[in-house]
């Protein structure tokens, strides 16, 4: 029952992330496109380093997305396997508000909240 309830909301989160993939990829193509003009323009033309600059950004979002969908991925996998909601790192449960909060995540808070363990998770 309960790892049902997590697989529904992994897959939730996994939508959630193709739609904000989707979103993202429409901002980049505009933002290429209106760099294309301002190049046209004027090379030198400030307008073009705040658009490199709303790029850049965008281009960090799809990575965050990507890498999220890339732990969900894997942890649909766990579910599968019967080792999801364990610790990575220590083996202990992890807390169900914070399953609930990060479904995808793989470690627990004390060992999340380690240097070097990757703040993201
Ligand atoms: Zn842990």
């Amino acid at each position: 029952m309960r790892e049902q309830a997590a697989r529904e909301r992994l897959l939730r989160a996994d939508t959630e992330a193709v739609i904000l993939l989707k979103s993202i990829q429409a901002e980049l193509g505009s933002l290429a496109d209106a760099q294309r003009d301002v190049a046209t323009d004027d090379e030198h033309d400030p307008e073009g380093s705040t658009l490199a600059w709303e790029r850049s950004q965008a281009d960090a979002l799809r990575r965050e997305a990507e890498q999220r969908r890339a732990w969900i991925a894997d942890a649909l996998r766990a579910l599968d396997e019967g080792r999801y909601g364990r610790c990575a790192s220590c083996g202990r449960a992890i807390a169900d508000g914070r399953l609930e909060a990060r479904p995808w995540t793989t470690l627990c808070v004390e060992c999340a909240a380690k240097p070097g363990m990757g703040g993201h998770h």
